[in-house]
């Protein structure tokens, strides 16, 4: 019945989950380099074709190759699972479409994929998120299946499925068309729920950008984008640093106003905006000046070994690292290093302990690019004549870079805007859009020039606005 391109929407899901997996492995993970023997050669993989005419199974012989590369010895010890150790979208990056292309070849007499095929998807799914997990890392957002959504909306109204998502006035039901992922969720009505503990902020700002589900089956709790064109999803309760990450970042589809409120609620709690609070109570008149001045500052402060003089000497300890880490682009793992944590030990006499990478990743560098963006608009806002200046480029995981910039008169130059992602078409249409949300962050009165190199999208964008 199914014909050769045609796999059970549950195995596209699977692989879909498979390749959003490896395109998020963690990069402290190593990439084999030119003339490296790769550990995962997935691109080049062939079954082995004496094994394959002794045996007449291809499947059978593709299982064997499998086994060999990732290590007999992961089935015999240890918890089973398939350790990941390297990344590369060519190495074991390609290991989802050698899936999929055997998958469409081997079936049952059902119709159903061969189950030792299926076996090593889910297999490679579960190594990838315990490799994931192990570096500290939140797992990916569960992907949009938009295969399934286009067969979705080309089945007939008669299907019984489509029904339920027919409701538009349904929230659930809007979001059900975004993705299986939300078929057998349900929402959590959050305003019966009091949340209790501290910081009744943090309930504030969930309850503003986040909704809450539950599984219906399994009644684990998942929490996902406020907006309703936004298939963002996680499992787990709710946290604030990840639903302001998400908001602050990566949605495109939260309001204006939503939007600020992330900005300005992130921006709050940034280790710079809690750097100018030390600044202000102090009573230095030197403390209202720059940044770098401050740091100094911390001499004084750490005399202090009180709890509120170690905590404000964490926080002026942190920012020095976080710059340091953005500024001359470290890997922020180093600070989970042995090395790191004696280097911190010995510089603060055993006072204070080293903060983990994945606070930094999770929280301080995501609040400080708030904070920062929203001094850079406040301060362009005062600004006229500006030149906006806008690229595209690749990053090494094969994502699509947007970057803004806008310039002053007198020639200061600001980082505005960015987008990376690979999962919208980049047109003309797309650049326009990206150039004008740009443009209105500060305000179109303020700008005067529009500057990029001139390539294919960019230069058509060009002519779409000019228009
Ligand atoms: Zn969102």
């Amino acid at each position: 019945m199914d014909s050769d391109e045609n796999l059970p929407t549950k195995i596209i899901q699977k692989l879909l989950w498979l390749r959003t997996l490896l395109k998020n492995l963690p990069s402290a993970l190593p990439t084999p380099q030119r003339g490296e023997i790769p550990k995962y050669p997935f691109e080049t993989f062939r079954p082995d074709a004496a094994h394959l005419q002794k045996t007449e199974d291809e499947v059978g012989t593709i299982n064997e190759g499998f086994k060999s590369i990732f290590g007999w010895k992961t089935w015999t010890t240890g918890d089973g699972i398939i350790p990941i150790e390297e990344r590369g979208k060519h190495r074991i990056g390609a290991v989802a479409d050698l899936l999929e292309r055997y998958l469409k070849k081997y079936k049952d007499s059902s119709g159903q994929p061969n189950a030792v095929l299926v076996k090593w998807v889910e297999d490679i799914s579960t190594g990838c998120e315990k490799a994931i997990k192990k570096h500290g890392k939140e797992l990916p957002d569960i992907p949009v299946d938009n295969q399934v959504l286009k067969r979705k909306h080309a089945k007939g109204k008669g299907d019984r499925d489509e029904s339920r998502d027919e409701d538009t006035s349904d929230p659930m039901g809007k979001r059900r068309k975004l993705g299986s992922k939300f078929d057998d969720l349900c929402l959590v009505n959050s305003s019966r729920k009091v949340v209790a503990g501290p910081g009744r902020k943090e309930s504030d700002i969930i309850k503003r950008l986040a909704i809450k589900y539950q599984h219906k089956i399994t009644g684990d709790p998942y929490f996902g984008c406020v907006a309703e064109q936004c298939s963002w999803l996680q499992s787990g309760n709710a946290s604030k640093p990840c639903v302001l990450k998400h908001a602050t970042t990566p949605c495109k589809h939260l309001s204006d106003e939503d939007r600020n409120f992330a900005f300005s609620s992130s921006a709050g709690s940034s280790l710079g905006s809690r750097m100018s609070v030390i600044a202000a109570s102090s009573e230095t008149a030197a403390a209202r000046s720059t940044d770098s001045q401050l740091s100094l500052k911390s001499g004084s402060v750490s005399l202090d070994f009180t709890q509120a003089g170690k905590e404000e000497w964490q926080t002026v300890l942190d920012f020095c690292i976080m710059k340091l880490i953005c500024v001359q682009g470290i890997v922020p793992n180093i600070l989970d290093s042995d090395e790191w944590r004696e280097f911190i030990a010995v510089a603060t006499k055993n006072k204070l302990k080293a903060t983990p990478s994945d606070a930094f990743e999770e929280r301080h560098i995501s609040n400080e690019a708030s904070h920062v963006h929203k001094a850079t608009v406040e301060l362009l806002k005062k600004e006229f004549n500006l030149t906006l200046t806008f690229d595209g480029g690749d990053t090494r995981g094969q994502d699509s870079v947007y970057t803004a910039h806008a310039t002053t008169a007198d020639r200061k130059t600001y980082f505005l805007h960015s987008y990376e992602g690979t999962d919208e078409h980049h047109d003309a249409n797309w650049v326009k859009n990206f150039i004008f949300q740009s443009i209105d962050l500060v305000g179109p009165e303020h700008f005067a020039a529009l500057c990029s190199d001139n390539t294919g999208e960019d230069g058509q964008a060009i002519k779409v606005r000019e228009k």
